[in-house]
């Protein structure tokens, strides 16, 4: 083989290793700092994805929550509900009252659950906090009762509202205890 053409093979293979490496360094997950659990709380996560039960916990316990006990559940299109229960794209929803919930949510990154997870506690809050009731079919939140028949558009309902302001102020608490020596 011509001296030139080895030389500009070698140098496409190198440009082409660098990158290979280049990416596996900057995909690397940021896995979390090992933290102390509160004994309040009580997650049983049932999902193949560990790293949900800490964000659950540091979640449950930046938002000051009496103890709880809550099941992560896996979200698949087998077990999805039908109906008007739809949150985020039904990436994740909560169901429970008094101290008991059980969060089904999908399988998703970990940078990604953040988001819905934070999300979705802030519902739990609503609910621990009994602004927020669902019983027979209707949604009462903060004394005004929604049924089929005056049910807002999912991004206009005000628990919704609620949930998408202050989902990432969570999130960022939540990042800070888990990544705190990232910084
Ligand atoms: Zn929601």
């Amino acid at each position: 083989m011509n001296k030139k053409i080895k030389w500009v093979i070698g140098f496409i293979i190198g440009i082409i290793l660098l990158l290979v490496i280049y990416l596996v360094v900057t995909q690397k997950e940021k896995y979390f700092d090992r933290i102390e659990l509160p004994q309040t709380t009580m997650v049983v996560n049932k999902t193949q994805l560990n790293y949900l039960d800490s964000i659950v916990y540091v979640g449950i316990s930046e938002l000051h929550l009496t103890p709880t006990v809550i099941v992560l559940r896996e979200l698949t299109d087998k077990n999805q509900p039908t109906g008007d229960i739809e949150d985020l794209k039904l990436m994740a929803y909560i169901q429970g009252k008094n101290h008991q919930y059980i969060l089904n949510i999908r399988k998703m990154s970990r940078d990604n659950s953040l988001t819905v997870i934070s999300h979705e506690l802030i519902h739990l809050l609503q609910r621990e906090e009994e602004r927020f009731i669902a019983v027979d079919g209707k949604i009462i939140f903060q004394d005004i009762e929604y049924t089929i028949e005056n049910m807002p558009d999912y991004k206009q309902r005000p628990w919704e509202v609620e949930a998408y302001s202050k989902q990432s102020k969570l999130r960022k608490k939540i990042e800070k205890v888990l990544y705190q020596s990232r910084k």
